[in-house]
């Protein structure tokens, strides 16, 4: 039997859901200081509710489930909080569950294959990584529907860990059946036997120390074909389903680039302040940054909400950089300088604006602005359409290029009801992104 190994595949450090910078001398809390930061300042207000546009109940339900996260629908519900001390050991609070039960909405799971969370695009396993990166027996059962055919699981009092299971599920499988409803082929993750593991590693686990993940989450290419979510205790990454819609933006855009993306020699730099973490050369940009902010723009398209990762950072604005909502007058110049201020923290970057994940944000936030401008049906079929166009040669310039060859094609094709050029040109120009 092949054993899946998680290490040493190129994809564990190109496609984490946020900045690797854990384990590197003077960064050691850097990602535990930046939680912290962000659960200690003072909420932004919350931003106007916006219509689910995302796939809602059908009408029938077999099943129950948290829409995006425990705290997009009720930002006043305390999640967890989770810390690190000087060893890169994390504790969280409170060490027992938290009650969302109130927060599950009926849905329809749908599509599944032998009694299992599982089709032909993607399964949802229970392994875990050992300290090698092998994935091993957790002993965690997989989720099974009751003798109704309900998938009916509770956020308390479960040692399976299946509602994080569903989860997963249910939202990489409604993230597909919104793009293909958007634009036809535009889902590259079909029939590919993608192995999502919703708990994926322990974060205080010798696997997430010898590779300084904290908490965190990743696909790790196509050779590997896995997603990978952590946890520590109570907290499941699996709770929060922009994490695995981000991270299955990263395979959506490899499979449909051929791995493209990320083989150019614009991929991104090791950054000043970390060698392990990656950043753009300049304020045009990479092809770090353009995955990682269309990663980000796979999360909005579900949700239709902008921010990415409330949970995980216990805060309704979610993770620093990434809330495209408060980034509309944000700039890749500003980022890359690191003048940029995080509208969460209200501090600026500094040495990270470089960093793919916030330059990315600023890639999204442009994508989240044309949205705003000609509405997400138009955005995000254009959106869906210049993806298997881009390549890791690619910078901010050439991508927007990439965008207008994209809408062009589909305009060609009657596939958009106008000519949306200059308001494509004019979206990206706000964040200083111009040809
Ligand atoms: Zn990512």
């Amino acid at each position: 039997m092949q054993v899946t190994k998680v290490v040493g595949i190129k994809g564990v450090l190109v496609s984490l859901f946020f900045l690797l910078a854990a384990c590197q001398g003077q960064n050691t809390d850097l990602v535990a200081t930046k939680l912290i930061d962000a659960a200690k300042s003072q909420r932004p207000p919350t931003p106007s509710p916006t219509p689910d546009q995302g796939p809602g109940p059908t009408g029938k339900s077999n099943a129950k489930v948290i829409f995006k996260n425990p705290l997009y629908r009720s930002p006043q519900t305390s999640g967890y909080v989770l810390r690190s001390n000087s060893q890169g050991q994390y504790s969280v609070t409170p060490s027992s569950a938290i009650n969302y039960d109130h927060l599950l909405i009926d849905v329809e799971i749908t599509e599944t294959r032998n009694g299992l969370l599982e089709n032909q695009d993607f399964s949802v396993l229970t392994e875990t990584a050992n300290g090698q990166g092998q994935m091993i027996n957790s002993g965690l059962q997989r989720a099974k529907p009751d003798a109704q055919g309900r998938w009916l699981f509770s956020s308390v009092g479960d040692s399976h860990r299946r509602l994080g299971q569903l989860m997963a599920y249910y939202w990489i499988h409604s993230q597909k059946q919104a793009f293909e409803g958007i634009l036809p082929n535009s889902w590259h993750c079909k029939q590919r036997g993608i192995k999502v593991y919703s708990s994926c590693y322990d974060i205080n686990g010798s696997f997430s120390q010898s590779q300084g993940l904290g908490p965190n989450a990743f696909w790790a290419g196509s050779d590997a074909n896995l997603v990978c979510m952590s946890y520590l205790g109570p907290f499941e990454s699996s709770y929060d389903a922009s994490v695995y819609d981000h991270e299955m933006g990263h395979a959506n855009i490899d499979y449909g680039t051929n791995g493209q993306i990320v083989q150019g020699r614009n991929y991104g730099v090791g950054c000043r302040f970390s060698r392990s973490a990656l950043c753009c050369s300049s304020a045009d940009g990479c092809a770090g940054a353009i995955n990682e902010g269309q990663a980000d723009v796979h999360s909005y398209i579900v949700f239709n909400s902008g921010a990415l990762g409330e949970f995980f950072t216990n805060t309704s604005a979610g993770l620093e950089g990434r809330n495209a909502e408060l980034n509309g007058n944000l700039t890749a110049q500003a980022m890359f300088n690191g003048t940029a201020i995080d509208p969460a923290s209200q501090q600026a970057y500094g040495q990270y604006g470089p960093e793919i994940h916030l330059m990315g944000g600023v890639w999204g936030a442009a994508w989240w602005t044309l949205r705003n401008r000609i509405g997400s049906k138009n955005a995000d079929k254009i959106f869906l359409a210049h993806l298997e166009l881009l390549t890791g040669n690619d910078s901010f310039k050439t991508a927007l290029g990439v965008i207008l060859t994209a809408h062009d094609q589909l305009l060609n094709q009657g596939n958009l009801i106008q000519n949306f050029r200059s308001d494509i040109t004019a979206s990206f120009s706000k964040h200083g992104i111009v040809q």
